[in-house]
């Protein structure tokens, strides 16, 4: 493996998240996150490794800004991790939307962005932000080689039965209508790495990929390839998140804005914004830590929305092991998948009639890797943490 820095940028609309990563050692030297870009009030924050945290408020009227700032503070002379930008070897940049374009990642060049582009109106919230950023490097660092990593590059191999609607064709024809998914970079690591920890061939097996966060997918991985995933042409579809609704019947669109007087643009913001667990629990709360103190204090609003959240996991892990004809590896990953041994547990108890049983004492472990069933169990559950910023650095260096 080539021993160099990479960068690896992830960029949103008003933010960008940063990682400075060694590719020999895998050790991230700093990282950093520019937050309210465009807006009053912006502020980077950048903490080298070992070092502290430094926070600074400074205007940040574009993305471009933000970038130049990042290159400042890792190349400063007494916070810095860098003597120069030549001791950055690469960029890798998290792009959201690939469409039907990107099965893998790529290099960046001028008909890559074209393509990125052209796949803007299926993410016209993500692909532009990301796009800003790009170019936004390629002006800073013009010979500095870049990579895309696509959240929907993993997923390209599903079968047609798995990736299309019940709708007329030509909307896939002409308007690229189905299912996309997202979060495959996390999905991909995390399977690979649960082989590497069993010791068992990745293509041997049939994961089942419980990515619980904020946002929440869930995938399932036959042979080393992506057979099925829970997100659909956009993030919304699924499991129950912390805001978004994720399944529900299309019709209650249509429903609702009659009932509430509201625009079907409005009501999706309900559904992104203002839904899943956070609307279940009467507005109670999106965090996983909240819900879980409040459950047990008996609160019945966070009862049922973390029933109703637990309850579509459950079903979509026997959809999945229907899908593959069995499953052989359960991993549980993201901030609530790592952390939360009682949504694990809650889960695992559906379970039963696949023959999985827990180890209590694995399970009460958190945010490390750990196989968490019983040596008896008939399916292997582990917590795998993500890392889609390793990810990105190891596919960057891999293009190179
Ligand atoms: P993510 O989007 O992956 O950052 O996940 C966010 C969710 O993970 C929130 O619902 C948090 O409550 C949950 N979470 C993160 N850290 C912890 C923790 N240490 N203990 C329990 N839940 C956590």
């Amino acid at each position: 493996m080539k021993d160099i820095n990479v960068l690896v940028i992830n960029c949103g609309s008003s933010s960008l998240k940063f990682q400075l990563i060694n590719s020999q050692s895998e050790d991230v030297i700093a990282k950093g996150l520019c937050e309210r870009i465009g807006i009053e009030g912006s502020q980077i924050t950048y903490t080298p490794a070992g070092g502290e945290k430094y926070e600074t408020v400074t205007p940040m009227p574009d993305h471009t800004r933000a970038i130049e700032l990042v290159l400042k503070e890792l190349t400063d002379p007494e916070r810095g991790v860098v003597k120069s930008l030549d001791e950055i070897g690469a960029v890798g940049h998290r792009l959201v939307h690939g469409g039907e374009k990107f099965a893998s990642s790529t290099l960046i060049n001028d008909e890559v962005i074209k393509a990125i582009e052209e796949c803007n109106d299926l993410a016209p919230l993500h692909n532009p932000a990301n796009l800003i950023g790009i170019r936004a490097c390629r002006e800073l660092m013009p010979d500095t080689p870049m990579a895309g990593v696509f959240d929907t590059a993993f997923h390209q191999t599903m079968p047609q039965e798995a990736y299309l609607y019940g709708v007329p064709y030509r909307f896939y024809e002409e308007h690229k209508v189905r299912r996309y998914g997202f979060h495959g970079t996390s999905h991909s690591f995390v399977s690979r790495r649960a082989a590497e920890i069993l010791g068992r061939e990745y293509e041997d097996l049939k994961f089942i990929v419980c990515h619980l966060g904020n946002g929440a997918s869930i995938s399932a991985v036959k042979n080393g390839k992506c057979v099925d995933t829970s997100m659909g042409l956009t993030p919304l579809e699924g499991l129950i998140m912390g805001t978004r609704s994720g399944d529900i019947d299309p019709a209650i669109i249509e429903y609702l804005c009659n009932k509430e007087d509201k625009s079907v643009h409005e009501i999706l913001n309900v559904l992104n914004k203002e839904s899943g667990v956070l609307g279940l629990s009467g507005g109670f709360s999106s965090d996983f830590r909240d819900l879980e103190k409040a459950y047990r204090e008996g609160d019945q609003a966070a009862v049922r929305a973390m029933k109703t959240f637990i309850y579509r996991v459950v079903k979509y892990i026997g959809a999945y092991t229907a899908a593959m004809n069995g499953v052989d590896v359960i991993c549980f990953t993201a901030g609530i998948g790592e952390n939360n041994a009682f949504i694990r547990t809650s889960v695992c108890e559906y379970l039963a009639y696949l023959g999985i049983s827990i180890d209590g004492e694995a399970n009460a472990k958190r945010g490390e890797e750990v196989v968490i069933s019983t040596p008896e169990s008939s399916v292997k559950v582990l917590v795998v943490p993500t890392n889609e910023e390793l990810a990105i650095a190891r596919e960057t260096v891999a293009l190179l």
